[in-house]
């Protein structure tokens, strides 16, 4: 068990009737990408809240190093090292893209301001590919560009362990290509990588090992290419 950075046990999550997560058990060790896959509706969403906090699962266990924090409000699970992204990109429109990336800062050890949060900003939007953009209005942007500003926001606040939930989606075939690299390059920096990804093409070339999920319960573990081609998740995705 050493070495695993997080370690989700049997997390389970209803909406009235209906059991959104069911038993969903995965871990992610140091420079791994893991992808979480599955039919629209099985709950991949809802398993991401409840490991970063928006959402409190009803049972099992979400350990970070070690740490019990199922149930942990989500500026806490920031602060000890799990960031994320949303599937539809959440920005402050109005307010310029450096301003957004500072905002990712608030709850890492010891909160920065002024010039140190500006100069941390820039250095992360040229990390993204958006030198150049700080002073835009993030509204104004791209959507490409809007997503980048959101994992530099991310990234902000310092991840060992960075949840994105389609962050490949809705991209160019240069877009997705430009953006396969930049993902590729943050687990290069030791930054471990859980994604909620369609993108079949991106779950092959990133993915170290898959969970599936179908109705909330996952079917099936492996690599990209054991769960792409066994039969449950054909038939789930198919929806026979
Ligand atoms: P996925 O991300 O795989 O598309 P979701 O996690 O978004 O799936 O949703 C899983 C199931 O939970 C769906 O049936 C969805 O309608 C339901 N669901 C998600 N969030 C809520 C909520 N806040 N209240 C009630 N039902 C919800």
């Amino acid at each position: 068990m050493s070495n695993v950075l997080l370690d989700v046990q049997g997390l389970s999550r209803r909406f009235g009737g209906l059991k959104a997560v069911d038993g969903l058990s995965l871990q992610i060790r140091p420079r791994e990408i893991v992808g979480l896959l599955g039919p629209n509706g099985s709950g991949k969403t809802t398993a991401l809240n409840l490991i970063s906090g928006v959402l409190a699962p009803d049972s099992g266990s979400v350990k970070i190093n070690g740490h019990e924090f199922a149930g942990s409000p989500a500026y806490r699970i920031t602060h000890h090292g799990v960031g994320r992204t949303f599937q539809l990109v959440r920005l402050f429109n109005t307010m310029t893209v450096r301003e957004n990336v500072v905002a990712g800062m608030a709850f890492t050890n010891g909160r920065l301001f002024g010039r140190e949060a500006a100069r941390q900003a820039d250095a992360l939007l040229e990390r993204v590919g958006l030198s150049g953009y700080a002073g835009k209005e993030a509204g104004q942007l791209a959507y490409m560009d809007q997503k980048k500003v959101e994992l530099a926001r991310a990234l902000a606040g310092r991840p060992k362990v960075l949840l994105l939930d389609e962050w490949l989606a809705g991209l160019n075939p240069t877009e997705l290509i430009d953006a396969i690299a930049l993902v590729r390059s943050l687990k290069d920096e030791d930054i471990s990588i859980l994604m909620v990804e369609h993108v079949l093409e991106a779950v092959r070339s990133l993915c170290d090992h898959c969970v599936v999920m179908t109705a909330g319960a996952p079917i099936s573990y492996g690599t990209p290419a054991h769960v792409l081609s066994d039969l449950e998740v054909v038939r789930a995705y198919l929806g026979d």
